[in-house]
C-alpha cells in the first residue's frame, strides 16, 4: 500500500508517523515543497524576539530521521496536480525543474494555509514580509540588519507576537489594524482593550480602525505604509492580516469544500473523494459547543487531525471529535486566552447567553507578586450550559483556561465547574480560584 502525503509540517508528519506505526509495511512518501519538515511554526516569532536561538531549534525531526524510520521525504517537491480517477499526482521537482507522475493508494492533503497578501502587499519591495514559514524568518533577519522602524499590519495574535519580537530587537513599532481593536477574533471588545493597553504601555504605537492604502518605497526598499490616517514610516513591514486554506489540490481532486472555505471532512478526516484524506490548517473541524463546522488553523488541532488521518490511511479506525475553540497568546507581560464562545460570538449565533466578570489576582493577594487576573465566564440562559471563558492576566495565569476547555468537551453545565476540585496553594491561586468564583456567580 502506497500512502502519499502532501505537506510535511504538523499534520503531514504526524500522519506519516502514525501511519508508519499502525502499518509498518505501508510505503509512505511525503512531498514537501519547502526546505524543512516537522517544525514548530508557532515558535517563529520567538526566533525573531531571540527567546529561541535559531530556527533549527524549532525542527522536531529532520528528513534523515524520518527516512531512518522508513518514511520517504522528498523536500523541494511541489505537488501541482491530482487525478483522483487515476489515483496519481503530478509532482514538480523544484531543483531539476522536472515533473513526474506519482501513484498513490491513499492520499493525504496536509497543505496548510497561506498568509493573505492584500493587493497592496503584492509588491517586490524589499522589507515587506509575511510570517508563515522558516524562510520568512530568514528573510526578516536580513531586513533587520538595517531596520530601525517597523510597521506591523494586523493586530491578530501573530501581529501581536511579531510586534513584541521587533520591539525586543530595539525597533520602534507601529501596529496598524483595520478593526476597532486588536485581537478582534479572539476576545470580547473590553478584553481586546486590555490587550491593546498592554501593547501601548510597552511602547507599541497601536493605530486601530485604520485601513492600509498602500506601501511606499525607494530604490526597491520599502519606506512606509500609507494608511487612511497618514504615512507610517518603516524599514520593515510585517503583513499579518490573516490566512487562507490552501485548497487547490483538494479542488483538483474533486473534494468538497465546506462553508468555511476549508476542506470538508468526516470525523475520520476523509474528504468527499474516496481514498483522499485532508488534515490540518487546510481542513474544517467540528466545533463541539456549536455543532457547526469551523476553520480554526491551530497547532493542536492540526496534529490531532494528522494523527487520525494517519491511522485511517493505514487501515485503522480513528476519529477526531472536534475542537472547542481554545486559543492563547502572550503580549509582553500579559497572557490572553479563550475557549468556547465569547459573549459576542454567542450573541451572533443567536444563543441566549449571559456572562459574568471576575477581576481578582492570579494568586493569593497576600503572596508576593500577585498580578491582576480578569475572567469572563459565559453560559447559556435556561440550560445552564457552560459556553466559554476568556482570561486576561499575567502570562502563565491564563493557562487555567484549560479547565473550562476540558469541561466544554463534555458539554458540562456551569455547576460542574463550580464543583470542580481545583488545586490551591497561595503561590498559585486564591482558595476559591477566579474560575470557581465566576462559576458561582453565573449559576
Ligand atoms: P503547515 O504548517 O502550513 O504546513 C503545510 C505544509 O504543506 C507547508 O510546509 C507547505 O510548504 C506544504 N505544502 C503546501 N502545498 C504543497 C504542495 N502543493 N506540494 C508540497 N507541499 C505543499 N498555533 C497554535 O496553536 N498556537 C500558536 O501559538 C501558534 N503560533 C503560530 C505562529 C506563527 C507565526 C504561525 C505561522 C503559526 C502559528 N500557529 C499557532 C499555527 C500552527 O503553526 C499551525 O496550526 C500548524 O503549523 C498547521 O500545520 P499544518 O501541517 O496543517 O500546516
Amino acid at each position: 500500500m502506497r500512502l502519499v502525503i502532501v505537506g510535511g509540517v504538523a499534520a503531514g508528519m504526524t500522519a506519516a508517523s502514525r501511519a508508519q506505526r499502525h502499518n509498518p509495511d505501508a510505503r509512505i512518501v511525503v512531498f514537501e515543497r519547502g526546505d524543512w519538515i516537522s517544525y514548530g511554526a508557532c515558535g517563529l516569532p520567538y526566533v525573531i524576539g531571540r527567546q529561541v536561538d535559531t530556527t533549527d531549534d524549532l525542527v522536531a525531526r529532520t528528513p534523515a530521521q524520518m527516512r531512518a524510520r522508513g518514511i520517504g521525504v522528498r523536500l523541494r517537491h511541489e505537488v501541482t496536480g491530482v487525478d483522483a480517477q487515476a489515483a496519481t499526482l503530478t509532482v514538480l521537482d523544484r531543483d531539476s525543474g522536472r515533473t513526474v507522475t506519482e501513484p498513490y493508494d491513499r492520499l493525504l492533503l496536509a497543505t496548510g494555509v497561506e498568509a493573505v497578501r492584500p493587493a497592496w502587499a503584492h509588491t517586490d519591495l524589499r522589507g515587506v514580509h509575511v510570517v508563515r514559514q522558516i524562510s520568512d524568518v530568514q528573510a526578516i533577519e536580513i531586513t533587520l540588519q538595517h531596520a530601525r522602524r517597523a510597521c506591523v499590519v494586523g493586530g491578530g495574535y501573530i501581529g501581536i507576537e511579531m510586534a513584541e519580537a521587533l520591539h525586543a530587537r530595539g525597533l520602534s513599532v507601529v501596529m496598524v489594524e483595520q478593526a476597532p481593536e486588536v485581537a478582534g477574533r479572539m476576545l470580547d471588545p473590553d478584553y481586546q482593550r486590555r490587550v491593546r493597553a498592554e501593547l501601548e504601555q510597552q511602547g507599541i504605537d497601536v493605530r486601530c480602525a485604520m485601513g492600509v492604502v498602500g506601501l511606499t518605497g525607494k530604490a526597491g526598499q520599502v519606506t512606509g505604509v500609507q494608511t487612511e490616517g497618514g504615512l507610517v514610516r518603516a524599514d520593515v513591514v510585517i503583513v499579518a492580516v490573516g490566512v487562507r486554506p490552501q485548497t487547490a489540490l483538494a479542488r483538483a481532486a474533486g473534494a468538497r469544500l465546506g462553508r468555511t472555505g476549508a476542506v470538508a471532512v468526516n470525523l475520520r478526516q476523509e474528504t468527499s473523494v474516496p481514498g483522499v484524506f485532508s488534515a490540518g490548517d487546510n481542513t474544517e473541524s467540528l466545533h463541539r459547543v456549536t455543532r457547526r463546522k469551523v476553520h480554526l488553523p491551530l497547532a493542536l488541532g492540526a496534529n490531532r487531525m494528522g494523527r487520525v488521518a494517519g491511522v485511517n490511511m493505514a487501515g485503522g479506525d480513528a476519529r477526531f471529535p472536534g475542537v472547542v475553540g481554545t486559543g492563547i497568546f502572550k503580549a509582553f507581560g500579559l497572557g490572553a486566552a479563550r475557549t468556547g464562545l465569547t459573549q459576542t460570538e454567542a450573541d451572533a449565533l443567536g444563543l441566549r447567553a449571559h456572562s459574568v466578570d471576575v477581576s481578582s489576582t492570579d494568586h493569593a493577594g497576600y503572596y508576593q507578586d500577585a498580578h491582576p487576573l480578569h475572567v469572563r465566564l459565559t453560559g447559556e440562559i435556561g440550560t445552564g450550559r457552560l459556553l466559554g471563558a476568556q482570561l486576561v492576566g499575567a502570562v502563565h495565569s491564563v493557562k487555567r483556561v484549560d479547565v473550562v476547555a476540558a469541561l466544554l468537551h463534555s458539554r458540562a453545565r456551569v455547576p460542574a465547574l463550580f464543583e470542580s476540585d481545583l488545586a490551591y496553594a497561595p503561590p498559585f491561586s486564591g482558595v476559591w480560584d477566579v474560575l470557581l468564583v465566576a462559576a458561582d456567580r453565573l449559576m
